[in-house]
């Protein structure tokens, strides 16, 4: 199991009700053996694809609540010790009460991750108690309501946040089966649809590899880009040839191009190690993040391009084209419109993808290349919240269901993101092994025109759902 939540916040917030939901216990608290010490229990949760453990707090209250009880400090601080994110919770209905903040201080100073909850959001004037929820300076609360089930996407995308992807996502492989499996409802989602997880980072240097067959125009292409000759003289031939790149500003954004053989002026004895630097290549590529395939317009697409475009989505890399050579086209329109359309039918696993008529030579288009270059890394960053997924699936669920295999319908409870660099979701249903894999690539398709990712690898892992 990955981790453990403490559920904190003062008597009658709802953190019982909360942590039934995410237990999958269906009532209250039931006939607790008097005597029978019922302080920091675990027990495991489920929340989507989370799966982790929740410390029952639900005992410490058992003494009167009109200040704080020393022994309910005392323990609600041991829940904290133990815990690796502590859901804080509040009621949005009922607004902030002086031992919200009492509360709250114990948590900061804790130092824990902390996602902050405002329960009983579905309230009528739990607006006010939300935007309240603000100055307790634990972050963005998270409008639910545990009693209906409203709000739990978000508030499993605020625990991914608040614990990092890798601690809480990492154990990929353990076996969910062993758990308490419960069901989470998805229901109506109350917080702003387009309040999207963290922003776009522009400040760290965009990751760039420049590949291509010989000839197509590579070394011309980053000379052109780069605009320093002097630059592109690396090492000597046969000393460190992996570890060349280049910083450079492109309108205030920090690029870093890493390359292999077409920034360095050729040797002859660099031409014949060039033929050896497949591995380079591969190294290029999976140093960046966006590698621009250069093509020679006048001869595009042969076996090799398609082969290195391929390479590029396998190891999750999103590919920008750069036509090159377009000063040598005759009839640049139609010529575009069909090495649009070719792009297309030959690179379906990238669908949108972004291609640039360029002259390397007369430095025209490098504009539009780098404004695809940028673009495509949004989208290759992109974030999808759980609720949009969902409400997504909704609608695929009405339309275009998935199929019937053997006489059963194979169902899909949900969806989630799971990944970032390239988007990767996990798709949360009955008998992955029978799911056909034009299903997989319907639901690829219409998620990538829905929340609009073009031109970047999407992977989708199927899980069993029970
Ligand atoms: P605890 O003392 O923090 O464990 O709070 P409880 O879980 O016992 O809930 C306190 C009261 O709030 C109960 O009457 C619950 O039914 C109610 N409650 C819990 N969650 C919600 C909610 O999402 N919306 C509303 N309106 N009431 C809730
Ligand atoms: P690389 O092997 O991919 O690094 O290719 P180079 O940059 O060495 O270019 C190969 C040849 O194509 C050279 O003769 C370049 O001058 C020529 N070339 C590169 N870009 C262009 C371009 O945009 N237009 C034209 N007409 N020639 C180009």
């Amino acid at each position: 199991m990955s981790f453990k939540a403490a559920i904190i916040g003062r008597p009658n917030v709802g953190k019982s009700t909360l942590f039934n939901r995410l237990v999958g216990r269906k009532l209250a608290l039931v006939d607790d053996t008097p005597g029978v010490t019922r302080d920091r229990r675990v027990h495991a949760a489920k929340l989507y694809d989370l799966a982790f453990e929740v410390i029952d707090t639900a005992g410490f209250e058992d003494a009167p609540a009109a200040s704080l009880p020393g022994r309910m400090r005392a323990q609600t601080e041991i829940a904290i010790d133990e815990a690796d994110v502590i859901f804080f919770v509040v009621d949005a209905k009922a607004g902030l009460m002086p031992d919200d903040r009492t509360f709250a201080d114990i948590v900061r100073r804790s130092g824990k991750p902390v996602v902050l909850v405002a329960n009983k959001s579905e309230a009528r004037g739990a607006q006010g108690g939300l935007l309240e929820a603000w100055e307790l300076g634990l972050g963005e609360p998270v409008p639910v309501s545990a009693e209906h089930g409203i709000g739990m996407p978000d508030l499993r995308d605020a625990v991914v946040e608040a614990l990092g992807e890798e601690r809480v996502l990492g154990a990929e492989d353990e076996d969910d089966e062993t758990l308490a499996a419960s069901e989470v409802l998805i229901g109506e989602d109350i917080s702003d649809p387009e309040a999207e997880a963290p922003a776009y980072d522009e400040t760290k240097p965009l990751r760039i590899a420049v590949v291509g067959r010989p000839n197509a125009g590579k070394s011309t292409l980053i000379n052109a880009l780069i605009g320093e000759e002097r630059l592109l003289t690396g090492p000597e031939a046969g000393i460190t040839r992996d570890s060349i790149s280049v910083d450079w500003d492109w309108r205030g954004r920090q690029m870093k191009l890493f390359d292999t053989a077409g920034m360095r002026r050729k040797s002859k004895v660099q031409e014949k190690l060039e033929k050896l630097s497949v591995a380079d290549g591969l190294r290029a590529i999976r140093f960046a993040e966006i590698v621009i395939i250069v093509l020679d317009a006048t001869i595009p697409f042969e076996k090799q391009d398609l082969q290195i475009a391929d390479l590029i989505v396998r190891e999750g890399r999103a590919p920008v084209i750069a036509f090159n050579k377009w000063d040598l086209i005759d009839n640049p329109q139609q010529a575009l419109a069909e090495l649009r359309e070719k792009t297309e039918r030959l690179l379906p696993q990238v669908r949108g993808i972004q291609a640039v008529p360029v002259s390397a030579e007369t430095g025209r288009g490098l504009d539009k290349l780098m404004d695809a270059v940028v673009r495509t890394h949004k989208v290759w960053n992109s974030r999808v919240s759980t609720g949009r997924l969902n409400r997504w699936l909704e609608g695929i669920l009405a339309h275009h269901p998935p199929p019937a295999v053997a006489g059963r319908r194979l169902k899909i409870k949900y969806v989630t993101q799971a990944k970032t660099r390239p988007p990767g979701f996990v798709v949360s249903c009955s008998r992955p092994d029978a799911m056909p894999q034009s299903y997989v690539r319907y639901l690829v398709n219409n998620m990538r025109e829905a929340f609009d990712m073009p031109g970047v690898p999407i992977r989708v892992a199927l899980r069993t759902s029970d």
